[in-house]
């Protein structure tokens, strides 16, 4: 069987098996909090889990409120830890539940019950599973490093360089900037947020921290580049180390420029083997991520917000199904479907991992040696894509930003976004994908930026990151789509013929 069905069965097989955990064997939800009764109400002795994040040891709870903002919306006064646990016991994994602190709402995100049955069976598939994140994250480094000093010491001359850098970016924003409009078009004619139930307060106050968008461009200079080499988020600090270095290498003269070019070539051929060996294991880790995945998250929460996921899916097809294949066909000269085909791995290990980043050495592999585009051309362009060409993810800020705004302006009049807004909302949205890391869930933390910066309350997007994981596997893989047909559609341009055989199915 050829890889591509190979890790199609795999995945689905997983899929199937994490809805069977889901349905059939015992998982109870948790909220990662435990309490004391006192007088005045419960006090927190201890706050552990993800969903329990906003709460501190000390802290005192009066009352909880469930179906915030729904109809059914209802506020329990709270004077013993056994009537919270029951009551927590009976709602869904993946609700948020609202406590009353100190006078105010804070959200408690419930998840699975390490205790449960359920997570003890999930226990050795998630175990499976970050073996093999970590396998591709230990390459993340060493393969951008590698690669993006080869792309820019072999193009060539400084006019060649010019010319592919120039073709790249082109191509980066102006995909970007039709996926947001498409996402943009399609969130103003549904109007997700109208009268939606989501159980957010336009007056919430603003909890996360504010980042200004020059600071993108700051943060991409390293003031140490052993301490950029160690954390996986920090790309565009090494993609920054990495093009200085090739520029300079290219300008060091000899003997220095062709010593350096060939041990960063021996190093790039290394990685990319040992990237082959990973490969190996794709279909095993595939399938264990999509256990872990579907079995953790309930189904029920996501109920409100589908018209909103529908949204974002539909946005992401148009664009991943139309614009692109159009690009492809019409620029590039190549067969969608066949160039599908070839990329297949690559897309289904970005919708197992939800990260371009962790995605990398299997896109350049697909792209190399199934797409047959050149290593001068993949070593230049998919490290850069992996980082800065977020298509999807562009797509979906412009989308949950504007959702947001929607629902807080049928609440109150004033959050109503004027047309100066909605544009604003564009070039923030292509900011946010160009600064977001290849990583899980980074559109989220982005999405921050744009809210704060419009004045919307930040609670919104903490209500989102229930349904963040789906969605953010749709997106990634629409980010190493556009990954791919960039390098395709530019290995065009620069005489190539990136089509793979007909039949090759390596
Ligand atoms: N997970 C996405 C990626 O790695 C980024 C995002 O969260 O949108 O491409």
């Amino acid at each position: 069987m050829s890889l591509h069905w190979k890790v199609l069965a795999w995945m689905l097989a997983g899929a199937l098996f994490g809805v069977g955990l889901q349905q059939f064997v015992e998982g109870s939800p948790r909220s990662g909090l435990s309490f004391e009764a006192t007088e005045g109400g419960l006090v927190v002795t201890q706050a552990t889990g993800p969903g329990a994040k906003s709460f501190s040891a000390g802290d005192e709870v009066a009352a909880v409120v469930v179906n915030r903002g729904a109809p059914e919306e209802e506020r329990i006064s709270l004077s013993d830890p056994a009537q919270f646990a029951a009551l927590v016991s009976a709602r869904p994994i993946g609700e948020v539940l609202w406590l009353e602190r100190g006078g105010a709402l804070a959200p408690v995100a419930l998840d699975l019950d390490p205790a449960s049955a359920r997570a003890k069976w999930i226990e050795p598939f998630e175990l499976i599973a970050t073996i093999f994140m970590s396998l591709l994250k230990m390459l993340i480094v060493p393969l951008v490093l590698s690669s993006i000093v080869c792309g820019v010491t072999g193009v060539g001359t400084m006019k060649d360089l010019r010319r592919l850098g120039g073709k790249t970016f082109l191509y980066y924003v102006s995909t970007s900037l039709l996926a947001i409009c498409v996402g943009q078009t399609l969130v103003n004619l549904v109007k997700p947020g109208d009268g939606a139930e989501l159980g957010l307060s336009p007056t919430a106050a603003a909890g996360a921290r504010e980042e200004n968008f020059i600071e993108i461009f700051v943060r991409m200079v390293p003031s140490n580049v052993f301490d950029a080499f160690t954390d996986n988020g920090a790309m565009l600090k090494v993609i920054f180390f990495a093009l200085l270095l090739g520029l300079f290498i290219s300008k060091a003269g000899a003997p220095h420029s062709e010593r350096m070019r060939e041990l960063f070539e021996s190093f790039f051929a290394v990685m990319m083997k040992m990237a082959e060996g990973i490969l190996f294991l794709l279909p095993y880790g595939v399938f264990a991520l999509m256990v872990k995945v579907v079995a953790r998250t309930g189904f029920a929460v996501f109920e409100p917000l589908l018209l909103y996921m529908g949204t974002v899916a539909l946005a992401l097809v148009i664009h991943a199904c139309v614009t692109l294949p159009v690009l492809l066909k019409f620029v590039g000269g190549i067969s969608p479907r066949r160039w599908l085909k070839a990329m297949s791995p690559a897309l289904m290990t970005a919708f197992s991992t939800s990260s371009s980043a962790m995605t990398l050495p299997v896109t350049m592999r697909s792209v190399e040696e199934r797409g047959k585009v050149s290593n001068k051309v993949t070593s230049f362009t998919l490290p850069l894509g992996a980082t800065i060409n977020m298509d999807g993810t562009a797509l979906y800020e412009c989308i949950g930003v504007i959702f947001l705004a929607q629902y807080y302006a049928t609440v109150d009049p004033e959050f109503a976004l004027t047309m100066s807004q909605q544009g604003l909302i564009v070039m923030m949205a292509l900011m946010a994908s160009i600064g977001a890391a290849g990583i899980p869930s980074a559109g989220l933390v982005m999405m921050l930026t744009i809210l704060s910066a419009l004045g919307l309350p930040l609670e919104g997007a903490a209500l989102l990151l229930a349904v963040d994981r789906p969605l953010d596997m749709m997106r990634t893989v629409v980010n190493i789509w556009s990954d791919s047909c960039g390098a395709a559609i530019i290995a065009r341009t620069e005489g190539e013929t990136p089509v793979p055989a007909p039949g090759s199915s390596a």
